[in-house]
């Protein structure tokens, strides 16, 4: 997790630029002037096609992506965003007009790493976009960690099982890198968002059965999936134990 972007951070003088897609442009001109008013670079794109480009050149520090878009839609850009080896480590906030609790999960599923439901005010957007990069900055790079087959490296951010690699996603690399240095011990849904998300307010919990569902999938081809425990009633646990 340690990109050169990120290391900026730590001398707190970086601007952080962000990319709005969003094809609407009165919508898109009020989000820009807010986010440059808070201090933001801005990027925009106005479909799918400009977003990838511009992502891909410019690697922003973080995207806002719209559900409604005229060429693909959102969810499938944040997919295609979140699946690029180029794109993955970039946040990406979903903006959307819907609701339903379905559309939330799905938008999740998809790899945001949140959404706000239209109408938002500037201040909650950018209050949005300020939690989220934080989250990016909780992983410190640390010693390579083993559980019986299943290697982490923080520092190549790279894991492996029985000698083959796994792709993960940003979350789904943090949550392992946490349950993996903190073994046989059952964290709740709301310790485990305090301490791989950050104590963000406005995650919900069931966004960290998501992830744990993503990571199971991922970890599945060498059975590694079996160490990521459901504690009933009490939330997860990383063991090499039966459960
Ligand atoms: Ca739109």
């Amino acid at each position: 997790m340690l990109t050169g972007l990120q290391s900026d951070e730590h001398t707190g003088m970086s601007v952080k630029q962000i990319l709005i897609v969003e094809d609407e442009k009165p919508i898109r001109d009020m989000i820009a002037f807010g986010l440059r008013r808070a201090g933001f670079d801005v990027l925009e794109a106005e479909d799918c096609v400009t977003a990838r480009a511009r992502v891909v050149d410019n690697q922003p520090d973080l995207m806002l992506i719209d559900w409604m878009l005229p060429d693909t839609s959102g969810l499938e850009l944040t997919r295609w965003v979140k699946k690029n080896e180029a794109t993955s480590e970039v946040p990406v906030i979903m903006l959307t007009a819907r609701a339903e609790e379905d559309d939330k999960v799905r938008g999740l599923e998809g790899g945001a790493d949140d959404y706000i439901t239209k109408p938002f005010s500037p201040r909650e957007l950018v209050a949005r976009i300020e939690a989220v990069l934080r989250r990016g900055q909780t992983v410190g790079a640390g010693e390579v960690l083993n559980a019986d087959g299943l290697q982490l490296d923080p520092a190549s951010h790279r894991v492996r099982g029985s000698g083959e690699d796994i792709q993960l996603g940003p979350k789904e690399f943090k949550l392992l890198q946490f349950f993996m240095s903190h073994p046989e011990r059952v964290y709740s849904r709301s310790q485990l968002l305090d301490r791989v998300w950050g104590g963000n307010v406005y995650v919900e919990e069931r966004t960290v059965d998501v992830h744990i569902r993503r990571l199971r999938k991922a970890l599945e081809p060498g059975s590694f999936d079996r160490f990521v425990q459901t504690v009933r009633g009490a939330g997860y646990r990383f063991s090499t134990r039966a459960s």
